[in-house]
């Protein structure tokens, strides 16, 4: 037999049981899924013009983690707006705590990024002003060109382990601004 005729009776192999396998998974039992990941229930009910953004973001983090999910389930955390002051979040304990989205900020830089970037915090990450765009935790020091609202692989899977092992360093209180634009000289 070729390598290529064993190469294709593996893949039907697989495709097999993966179709058993998803058959099998069809109905699972949700205290198993709940067992599995940490819900971080948020509330837009005081986020005005940026409930739709907290919502974009939620999504983000969700798609880019497997151990947490946020849900519009209570107010583990709250989304807050105001005008000045910056943009920043306060973390009671990991996964606890509330942003608060400055509007003057969020006219200059993109909102889903400064959104993204403070739920960040709420889950654990710490800042990371290097300045560079494919990182959401650099924020405001990537510049206003800078729209990435994804976390890089790094910071997702740094959320992971935070809400896997349930770390110390997430649940330290934090509280941070967003960076202001890195100045030379
Ligand atoms: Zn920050």
């Amino acid at each position: 037999m070729s390598p290529r005729r064993i190469g294709r009776r593996f893949a039907t192999l697989v495709a097999g049981v993966a179709t058993v396998l998803s058959l099998g998974l069809a109905n699972p039992a949700p205290a198993a899924a709940e067992g599995v990941n940490a819900v971080v229930c948020y509330n837009t009910s005081q986020a005005g013009p940026y409930a739709g953004i907290a919502d974009q973001a939620a999504g983000i983090w969700n798609a880019y983690t497997n151990n947490v999910d946020m849900a519009k389930c209570g107010s583990n955390l709250m989304i807050y707006y105001t005008y000045g002051g910056g943009s920043y979040a306060v973390r009671y304990s990991l996964g606890n705590g509330y942003v608060v989205i400055d509007v003057y900020q969020a006219q200059q830089y993109a909102p889903l990024r400064i959104m993204t970037h403070e739920i960040g915090h709420i889950l654990g990450l710490p800042d990371n002003y290097n300045g560079q765009c494919h990182l959401l935790m650099s924020g405001g020091s990537a510049g206003t060109g800078c729209t990435n609202p994804y976390p890089y692989t790094t910071e997702a899977a740094q959320v992971d382990r935070n809400f896997g092992g349930f770390g110390a360093q997430g649940s330290q209180v934090f509280q941070d601004s967003w960076p202001a634009p890195v100045t030379v000289g």
